[in-house]
């Protein structure tokens, strides 16, 4: 491909709005534009990207037995009622009605299409494992769009849906596709972890976020370094934290005026923060006082709570009637002597030796509270309810965990029976009995692995692309087009690349030779050949790597066996 030839609209500006460095990068590169808040339009070098992550997508899914097909993006909304989720996917979910009022919704998501699509045909078991997947336009009215193609109202997305005969099929596609994504994001250049993710309300199964590492991440993550462990910060399993033991002293009550925060009573009391147990009050839609206790210094993770109480699926603040209804007061709780309320103590709290706890009345406390001997273990739930932080031990080998941000590129996850038994999608097994399918869905979002690449690998002067999933590879630049030597020069070797398979682009714009440097540079090709007056004279070529900045002079006759090696490690 020519320069000349090619639409690529470099701006020196980015939009106003852009907050991420992708965003304003794939902007200014001439990737992407905006038609209206979260919805694009993908230029030649934005396409060109696009396109090969999509290779590499479609070549882990077929290598794994995928096949791929094409579904609806207008979905009727009838599925969507059998299935329950009309009424409960809310306003992200984009819909319409056709000329006689009937009622559609553009598709965010496939499995009561796909689960529709096979209940009448797949009918033995001899058919499966089936695996179907599709690359396509998902809508999601998401309610902030915005950081570019990270999170945007139409996205492309890679789904594939797995049926099975039974939970070991299922947990082996699970294993295929977990492998497949390994390998894509590994090919696609990026530093990412599989983490174990919460996977709410569909429970029972299990569910992996496959994230790349970023500061600008949405994710908060907690991963390992010395085993591959890593979870979303939901999600974390914590060890035990057993504190040193001490000579138990007897339980006393003390005045703490004005001490509504654990701050407040460790400042009064002169104790350290570790010797403090802190109370947070929900309740839930049938107004039950949910309070859970973790250690002063720790924070509560709601979704464990939620987990740890039966028949909760949302957790509110607790209003303070209901707090008073318990015997209690807001700032003072505790579960020694608190009435009616679930309690949840987190597992370390139950390994403290005197400590501060609230007294259940305004400005009192009570300290020397060992709660192995001072809680009433059949009113208590005992559970790991707390937020992971930095430095905590592994769960699986001890040492301290790191935190980090990271960007959610694709997600894996087992459905089980959830929408073959919604759905009614059943087949006849080796045994002559019908069966549900065991199904398993997998996502992963195309433009937004785009901009993480972006978000891993750029520096002041712009993109800097992995060959994998680069626009081209190499760009071939004659310093000035008009000089017809420089000119030929260039074009002999950017013909003799691409007769070796190399994804090339020739820069033969008759363009100053500063601002063709800059554009390759904000585009990111990873390798850059510049003809100059210098290439004419000395017969050597110029090759500069993106990435490492580093400039390197091969002798004509050999440039193109360099360049190809060269491009081996990019
Ligand atoms: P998020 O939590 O970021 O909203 P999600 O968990 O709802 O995403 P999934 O339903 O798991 O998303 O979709 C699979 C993949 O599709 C995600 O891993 C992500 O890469 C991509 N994706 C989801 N929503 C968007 C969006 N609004 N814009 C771009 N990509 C998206
Ligand atoms: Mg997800």
């Amino acid at each position: 491909m020519r320069a000349t030839q090619l639409y690529a609209p470099t701006l020196r500006e980015s939009p106003a709005e852009a907050e991420l460095i992708s965003h304003k990068l794939m902007f200014r590169a001439g990737f992407i534009r905006k038609a209206a808040g979260g919805i694009y339009s993908y230029l030649p070098l934005g396409w060109r990207t696009i396109k090969k992550i999509m290779q590499i997508i479609r070549e882990e899914m077929d290598a794994k037995g995928g096949q791929e097909i094409m579904m609806p993006i207008v979905q009727p909304a009838e599925l969507w009622k059998e299935s329950g989720r009309w009424s409960v996917y809310g306003d992200e979910m984009m819909r319409l009605k056709d000329r006689h009022g009937r009622e559609f919704a553009l598709g965010p998501t496939h499995e009561e299409m796909i689960t529709s699509l096979i209940r009448d045909e797949v009918r033995s078991y001899k058919q499966l494992p089936l695996l179907l997947y599709q690359m396509q336009n998902k809508y999601r009215d998401e309610i902030r769009p915005r950081f570019g193609l990270m999170r945007s109202r139409e996205f492309i997305m890679k789904d594939l849906y797995s049926f099975d005969k039974d939970v070991d099929g299922m947990n082996n596609s699970y294993e295929k596709m977990y492998d497949a994504y390994s390998r894509i994001f590994t090919r696609c250049g990026l530093k990412f972890r599989a983490v174990e993710a919460d996977n709410g309300a569909i429970g029972g199964g299990h569910s992996h976020e496959f994230t790349v590492l970023a500061p600008s991440g949405e994710s908060s993550i907690a991963y390992c370094e010395k085993c591959d462990y890593a979870a979303s910060d939901e999600k974390a399993e914590l060890k035990l934290i057993c504190a040193d033991a001490e000579e138990l002293k007897p339980l006393e009550k003390v005045s703490t005026p004005n001490c509504h925060t654990i701050e407040a009573v460790k400042n009064y009391l002169n104790v350290p923060i570790e010797k403090t147990i802190k109370a947070v009050a929900f309740m839930d839609d049938e107004e039950r006082l949910i309070v859970a206790f973790v250690r002063g210094d720790h924070e509560v993770n709601e979704i464990k709570v939620m987990n740890a109480v039966e028949g909760t699926n949302h957790l509110y603040m607790a209003d303070e009637k209901l707090i008073a209804a318990a015997n209690s007061c807001a700032g003072f709780m505790s579960p020694i002597g608190i009435g009616n309320a679930i309690i949840i103590v987190d597992q370390t709290v139950m390994e403290m030796y005197n400590a501060v706890a609230g007294a259940n009345e305004v400005d009192a406390h009570f300290i020397n509270v060992t709660p192995r001997r001072d809680f009433d273990a059949k009113k208590i739930i005992v559970k790991d309810i707390r937020m992971v932080q930095e430095g905590d031990p592994c769960p699986h080998c001890g040492e301290p965990l790191k935190m980090t941000r990271g960007i959610e590129v694709g997600q894996v996850f087992t459905l089980g029976k959830k929408y073959s038994e919604t759905l009614n999608a059943k087949f006849l097994d080796e045994d002559g009995l019908e069966k549900f399918f065991e199904m398993g869905c997998y996502g992963i979002g195309v433009g937004r692995t785009m901009a993480a690449a972006i978000e891993q690998n750029n520096d002041k002067d712009g993109i800097i692309w992995n060959k994998a999933i680069a626009p081209f590879e190499v760009v071939v630049v004659p310093v000035n087009a008009k000089d017809d030597k420089q000119l030929n020069l260039a074009e002999e070797i950017y013909n003799e690349l691409k007769t070796a398979g190399v994804d090339v682009l020739l820069d033969d714009r008759k363009e100053r030779a500063g601002v063709k440097f800059k554009d390759c540079d904000l585009i990111g090709y990873p390798l850059r050949v510049t003809i100059s007056p210098k290439t004419l004279d000395s017969g050597n070529v110029e090759i500069k790597i993106r990435r490492s900045g580093e400039f390197m002079n091969f002798a004509r006759g050999e440039c193109i066996s360099k360049i190809l090696e060269l491009l081996k490690t990019l």
